[in-house]
């Protein structure tokens, strides 16, 4: 992924609207490319920070861009998860089809 792809990503990314496929390169890049953990950190900033202020409440960026950071790398977690369980799945799936068809041939 180039900067200007991750660019148009981040949008998307704070409303957590990124596909998995385009979530895992966004966080691959941004653990790549300081400037644009700096350009995701000043959209973190404007947009939280702003909401903050309008409440009142105290805002932590260091705080928010971790929390941001944790919950999109639980959703990878998460779809790997399910994509392990479909593998095993599919598996004992074709297994029992084997027998079946094993039983019945004999
Ligand atoms: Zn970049």
């Amino acid at each position: 992924m180039d900067c200007g792809r991750f660019e148009k990503m981040i949008p998307a990314f704070l409303n957590d609207t990124l596909e998995y496929q385009d979530l895992k390169q966004f966080l691959e890049h941004l653990e790549n490319c300081s400037e644009c953990r700096e350009e995701l950190t000043i959209q973190v900033l404007i947009l939280e920070g702003m909401a903050r202020l309008e409440e009142g409440s105290a805002f932590d960026l260091q705080k928010e861009m971790e929390r941001r950071m944790e919950e999109a790398r639980r959703r990878i977690r998460f779809h790997r998860m399910i994509g392990y369980i479909n593998i095993t799945f599919l598996g004992a799936a074709l297994l029992a089809v084997l027998i079946v068809f094993w039983v019945f041939t004999r």
